[in-house]
């Protein structure tokens, strides 16, 4: 299998889908460029999912700069834990990252939770060695890299920026207006489908790790107690689910069930998650990842990331590993509050009550520096104190005094001193930050998938051949249109089947040189569902008809030119 990645790699190149970029200079670790079939191959899986994630479901999509100040990753917590663990080599210096070193020569599965001192230990334990030149890492200190890229925004360097290393953030400083134009009503999701920026310690696998990527995220803005997902529309989503508590086990295994039985049994513990595991699992398979190579994972609780309640990952099997296309994490209000509490803007909704409500409000008097003086002269505390107290527990203020604690110390202070007073109050409602459920797509990673997955070896006629068996509804070219010879009669009808075909919409092809037999290999390398052959019978005859060839099966058949494009136009759209 791992034959296949290489065999894959080298056809990415031949046949523009993707190669390493700036070679003329040598090329750059981690930064790919997608050809004309890979990008038209990532437009159609970014188009596949805007219908999906955001059109299909209502959500906005919005697009947000890649630069942003520091302040928001201040906020965030990008600019303190966005890390990874990394370990230089004392002979040739290469920097690794510590826990992938770890994770491939020993049992430790999941090395990135674990602490530094740990992964030092288990360096030095199983005398690991630099996976360059294969000096011994033991006793090498294991430092946290911040994975952000920084730049400098305008001249000189007292506004430092950074680019985004998710689009998430993009969206949530915007939702002052974003919430505007949901009209203040949860739940409400927005999209993004945009470039992430990390600068990976070891970027590797090709489009699988690299330090520019494109991500594809929605966050979805829910009342954490008003909303619930539509669970029953996939309820009877089959998956293969991989939950912390089996990979905690010894001869652990993967879970068969559907998203209804998995929530019941309490496996998935959180609802919204759930909804969009069952929603992307058939959205993932239109788009070509085999679902004998698929499940989702439940991260252990080491392993979630600084803002995330619960989280999984959807998994495709490249070469026999297990690597991640997609987080799905409840990041809870983390997000909004720290930017609520970093920023001047509100990061809240009003929750308005279905009536009225009539509260009573414990008040104390603002003003009592008369105060300061007996507990020290920080009058603003014993008033900051206070009025925590009373809107938490009134019963403090029952009876004569009051007990105040101020650094450690309690006070007994008389009631009738603190200005304590009791009012009602009709309230329509209250502020609330809403919780955000995240799915979060890689779209690299799964472009990569989508061709690992449709790679395939076969005989035709006696002869080898290779060809990627894409879905129709992403395949970069849809169909391969050729006159059998060089022919000046037959290329006229070829080029009017072609300006046919394009009119309707379909992504075409047009190829005149070589035997009609490399033509075809060539198309099946590229993975395109259809060849048309324009040959003498097509213009001898009174009915118009050409040969149309399928990828898979090879099989040709006669079909009428007249209503050739609406036929293929039907066959992509399924
Ligand atoms: P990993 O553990 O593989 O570094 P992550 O858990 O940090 O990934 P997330 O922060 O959850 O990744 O990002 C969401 C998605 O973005 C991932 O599921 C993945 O598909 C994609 N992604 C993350 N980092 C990279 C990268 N360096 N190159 C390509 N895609 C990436």
């Amino acid at each position: 299998d791992v034959q296949t990645s290489e065999k894959l790699v080298e056809l990415a190149k031949r046949r523009g889908y993707f190669f390493q970029s700036s070679g003329a200079y040598g090329g750059v670790g981690g930064f790919y460029t997608f050809g004309p079939q890979g990008a038209a191959l990532k437009g159609n899986v970014e188009d596949a999912w805007r219908d999906r994630f955001a059109v299909a479901e209502g959500n906005m999509e919005i697009d947000a700069p890649t630069i942003m100040p520091e302040p928001v990753f201040e906020a965030s917590g990008h600019l303190d834990t966005f890390d990874d663990m990394l370990v230089d080599c004392p002979e040739c210096g290469e920097s690794h990252r510590a826990d992938h070193v770890v994770e491939d020569n020993t049992e430790y599965e999941d090395a990135e939770s674990l602490p530094i001192p740990e992964v030092e230990e288990v360096i030095a334990e199983y005398e690991l060695i630099c996976p360059s030149c294969s000096a011994g890492l033991a006793g090498q200190a294991v430092e946290t890299f911040n994975l952000m890229f920084a730049t400098n925004i305008g001249p000189g360097d007292s506004d430092p920026g950074y680019m985004r290393p998710e689009t998430a953030q993009g969206i949530f400083v915007e939702f002052p207006r974003l919430k505007e134009y949901a009209r203040n009503q949860l739940p409400f999701g927005v999209t993004q489908i945009g470039r992430a920026y990390r600068n990976e310690i070891s970027p590797r696998r090709s489009i699988i790790r690299t330090r520019e990527f494109t991500q594809a995220e929605l966050e979805y803005f829910i009342d954490p107690e008003e909303d619930d997902p539509d669970l029953e529309s996939v309820a009877d989503v089959d998956v293969t689910l991989y939950p912390a508590r089996e990979q905690n086990t010894e001869g652990s295994s993967e879970i068969e069930t559907t998203i209804g039985e998995a929530v019941e049994a309490g496996i998935i513990g959180d609802e919204w998650v759930a909804y969009f595991l069952g929603i992307a699992k058939p959205w993932y398979e239109s788009v070509g990842v085999d679902m004998d190579r698929f499940r989702f994972r439940q991260h252990l609780s080491g392993e979630r990331s600084h803002y995330a309640a619960d989280c999984w990952d959807a998994e495709g099997k490249i070469d026999g590993n297990w690597i991640e296309l997609a987080g799905f994490a409840n990041r809870t209000d983390y997000d909004l509050s720290k930017h609520d509490e970093y920023s001047d803007d509100r990061f809240t909704i009003f929750r308005q009550y279905d009536e009225p409500k009539t509260v009573e409000r414990a008040t104390v008097d603002p003003d009592m520096s008369y105060l300061g003086p007996e507990f020290g002269g920080d009058a603003q505390t014993v008033v900051d104190e206070l009025e925590t107290l009373a809107e938490r527990d009134r019963s403090a203020f029952d009876g004569e005094t009051v007990e105040v604690e101020l650094e450690g110390e309690t006070h007994e202070l008389p009631v009738e001193k603190t200005g304590f007073s009791v009012d009602e109050e009709t309230i329509a409602g209250e502020h609330i930050t809403p919780h955000v459920i995240e799915p979060s797509f890689g779209v690299d990673r799964l472009v990569y998938t989508v061709l690992h997955h449709a790679y395939r070896e076969d005989e035709v006629a006696g002869e080898e051949r290779t060809y990627l068996d894409l879905e129709p509804e992403v395949a970069p070219t849809f169909v391969g249109v050729f006159p059998l010879q060089s022919d000046e009669d037959l290329e006229a009808v070829a080029d009017e089947i072609v300006a046919d075909l394009r009119d309707a919409g379909l992504s075409v092809t047009y190829d005149d040189s070589g035997n009609i037999g490399r033509r075809y290999r060539r198309q099946d390398e590229v993975g395109t569902p259809f060849c048309v052959t324009v040959d003498y019978e097509t213009i001898e005859e009174e009915e118009t008809t050409v040969t149309v060839r399928e990828r898979d099966t090879t099989d040709q058949k006669r079909l009428p030119v007249e209503d050739l494009d609406e036929t293929l136009a039907e066959i992509r759209d399924g």
